[in-house]
Parts: C-alpha cells; structure tokens; sequence
C-alpha cells in the first residue's frame, strides 16, 4: 500500500485525505497548526489518522507522495527534507487532475481570479451544465472529483498552486493579468512569479484555449518569448483588433468558434473597467464550452455582486459606502478609483508591501477628494499624496468612518480600497471588509 502524507489540514487538505483513501493510500495529514473542528471531525468520520500542532518526521519522511498545502513555502524544513529524500511533492489540484477526466477551466492573474471564477461559474451552472466550484473559492477539488461529481470544473489557481503542479493540463486557461505581488515568496524576482503564473499553460495541446489579458505588458511580453501551443485568445479594453473580445462604442463584443457575441457592458452587473476583463474572460471560455448567448447574457445581468470587491454597502444621507477591502494592491485599488463616477472620500492604508503609489497619482487628482488614511503606521501614505489631496490620519476604523463622514456630502463615495494588507488592524482583508460594512451601517 503507499503511503499518502498530506501537508495542511484545511479545506484542500482533506478533500486531498478523501480522494487519497478512495484510491487505496495509507493516508496520514499532518497540520503544524490547529485543525478546524471541522475538519478534525471529517477526518475523524473517515478514520483517517492524523495530528495537529506538530510535524512528525517519521510519519512524514517515508510518504510515497505528498500533497502540499500551497500555502506551506518551499523553504518550510519538513519541506526540505522531503525533497532532499527525493519524495514527490504535489499540489492539491495536481492530484485531482490526476485522477479525473472532467474538463478544467483554470483561471489565473494577479488579479481579477475569484470575479472571474465565480462568474464564469454562474454562466455555466445558468446554462444547466454539471459543474463544480474549486480551487481558492469553493469546496476543494479532490473531494469533488472523489465523488466523482461534476463533468466540468471551474477552477481557481494561486501561483503558489501553480508551483505544485505538473501533469496538470487545463482545457481552458484564463490568465488575467500580471503584476508584481507576492514577490517575497519568489526571491524578489518578477520574472520568477510570471513564469509561476505561466504554468497554467503547461502540457495544453493545439486542441485547447488559453484566454490572456492583451492589455497586460507582463502577459503579452512572456508571451513573445515562449512557445504558447494552445490557441490563444486575448481580450482589450481597445478596439478588438487582434483580439477575440474587445470594446465597440459601449458594447463589448466577442468572436470566438462562430460566435458572434455582443452585450452593452451596462448590462453586466459588476461595473468598472477591471470588470469588463473578467466578463469579456469568462464569456470567452463560456463560448468554447458551447454555452448560447442568450443564456450568457441573462447570466451577466444576473450575477450578484462579490463581497468585498467593489462591494456597494448603503447609501446614507446620499453618501454611497463601498466595500474593497479584497483590493491589497496598488494596481486593484487603480480600477476601483478608475470606475468612480462621483468625488471620492478615499479610504487607503494598512501593511505596506513595498508599494508605488505614484501609478495612482493621476486618478487621484481627478477623482479623490480627500484620503483618509486608516493604519497603524500611514507614513509612507501621507508623504506621497499630501501634494496631491488633503490627507487624514487615523489608526482605527472608527476614527476613519468619522472622518470621512465629516467631509462626505450628498453625492460622493466613500470607498475603502486601501492598496495595502490588513494585517495591522485586521485579521484579514475579510475581517477588514465586515467590520467596514458593520461601522458604516451603524
Ligand atoms: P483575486 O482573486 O485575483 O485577488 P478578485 O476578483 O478577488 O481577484 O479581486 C481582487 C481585487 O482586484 C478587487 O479589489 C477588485 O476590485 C480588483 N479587480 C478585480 N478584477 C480585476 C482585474 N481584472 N484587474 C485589476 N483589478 C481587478
């Protein structure tokens, strides 16, 4: 029998102990953290054996295989010492798709990922197909695949996931775009987190698609310089040129396998130019598995917003409150403040990841009202649009909602996109956003 060891008990973890015990492993999880009761209790129910708040090597160094939780580093010392034994390392996904012939949709990019999964989830769940939900959103995929549940699969990919897989081949790929993020976990080289996101493209044949942001320099650059062997389709937010799906006037409008489709982008729910990418991504992959236009169009009229993405909370007093806590770097704040229609109270601040504000200095002169900075240490903040827009300095959220509140007037949006980490004040960017919404419904 061989000997299964999974690194990471959360939510892919023990899909990856389900699928692992279907297929016949000895399987051992091992978590260095605390397991969810949750969790604790399924692998319980499956008798699976395992431990928390600890690694023990000699239950881990004589694995067949392991499954890596990605978000367990490379540099982690069980890690190491795996690898120096010559013990395969492998991601949840990288499993799944070894022992599943459902068709993968992967979706990747800096940004734009989870918008764009869950959409294109909505138009294909809307158009009846049998599909499942995975990856960072959803239930993981090996417990899906376990259950042999879906034909297809929507599919949400970190880099960090990415770096565990190797088999792997997506049917259809969508790589939003790339910026630098993350850039600590790949030895400070933007190179090396590109080619990471890259290998979604990996073992796909001429018969498959990859769908890529054109507007993207990092993308369209990588992609001059390899071999890209499925067809490729890019999306603008110019003229469609050389492009599948491109802008005409206000329409978006998309040419793929036939199909000529065209939607006015205010029809689409979600709004802003970041917006028209992930619809005009997820429209492309819906046209090559075969969904009509009809059916397409009603699902992005249809699709409800995404929490802590643009998020619009209340209006009060004719102040609208939106909620974009998901946006932790420069370039998402730079679409939030691009589809502001109204003056801006803007909400930044927050842990700092070596950011430069200055490609956000044009939007705020034309749209920022005030900032308010919300942080424990706004420094950096401040120095850098204090020339540009009156600043305030807060260190908590209600000093910050008090704030804006004081110079919100009927008309304007107070937006918390703060470009930056949560982990000053917050446990995370969701905890961010829920206590936003919290504070300003008061
Ligand atoms: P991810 O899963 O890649 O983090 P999300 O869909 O959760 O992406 O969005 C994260 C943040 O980025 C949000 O603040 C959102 O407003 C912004 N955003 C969404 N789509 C894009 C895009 N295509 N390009 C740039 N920013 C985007």
């Amino acid at each position: 029998m061989k000997r299964l060891v999974i690194l990471g008990g959360g939510e892919s973890g023990v899909g990856a102990a389900r699928l692992g015990l279907k297929l016949g492993y000895d399987v051992f999880l091992s978590d260095k953290g605390v397991l969810a009761d949750r969790y604790a209790e399924q692998l319980n129910s499956m008798g699976i054996e395992y431990e928390s708040g600890t690694h023990t090597a000699e239950k881990i160094l004589n694995a067949d295989l392991v499954i890596k939780s990605p978000g367990i580093p490379d540099k982690a010392p069980m890690v190491v010492a795996l690898r120096e034994k010559g013990v395969e390392i492998i991601s949840e996904i990288e499993f799944a798709g070894r022992n599943s012939d459902a068709r993968m949709i992967c979706i990747t990019g800096s940004n734009g990922k989870t918008t764009t999964t869950l959409l294109t989830y909505h138009i294909l769940k809307s158009a009846g197909l049998n599909v499942g939900l995975a990856g960072n959103v959803g239930h993981s995929l090996t417990a899906q695949v376990a259950d042999n549940a879906h034909d297809i699969y929507v599919v949400e990919l970190s880099s960090f996931q990415l770096d565990g897989m190797y088999r792997f081949c997506a049917d259809v790929a969508i790589l939003t775009n790339i910026t630098p993020d993350h850039l600590d976990r790949y030895d400070y080289k933007f190179e090396n987190y590109i080619a990471s996101k890259f290998r979604v493209l990996q073992n796909m044949t001429s018969d498959k698609l990859f769908i890529y942001g054109a507007d993207s320099p990092a993308v369209v650059d990588y992609m001059e310089k390899i071999d890209v062997a499925p067809q490729s389709v890019g999306f603008t937010y110019g003229d469609s040129r050389g492009c599948s799906a491109g802008m005409e006037g206000d329409n978006i409008s998309v040419k793929l396998d036939g199909v000529d489709f065209v939607i006015d982008k205010s029809r689409v729910t979600i709004k802003g130019r970041h917006n028209v990418y992930n619809a005009m991504a997820a429209i492309c992959a819906a046209i090559r598995v075969g969904v009509k236009s009809d059916v397409i169009i009603s699902a992005l009229e249809s699709f409800p917003q995404v929490e802590h993405r643009l998020e619009s909370v209340c209006t009060k007093n004719g102040v609208t409150y939106i909620n974009d806590s998901k946006a932790t770097n420069v370039d998402s704040a730079w679409y939030a403040l691009d589809s502001m229609t109204s003056p801006v109270i803007w909400i930044a601040g927050g842990t700092d990841k070596g950011n430069d504000y200055s490609v956000l200095d044009d939007l705020v002169r034309a749209k920022v009202k005030r900032l308010v900075c919300m942080g424990l240490d706004n420094k950096k903040l401040i120095e850098h649009f204090k020339a540009i827009v009156p600043v305030s300095d807060t260190d908590s959220l209600e000093c910050c909602i008090e704030e804006c509140n004081r110079y919100a007037e009927s008309g304007d949006v107070v937006l918390l996109s703060p470009c930056c980490a949560s982990f000053d004040l917050f446990k995370n960017y969701e905890d961010r956003g829920r206590l936003f919404k919290l504070e300003v419904t008061k």
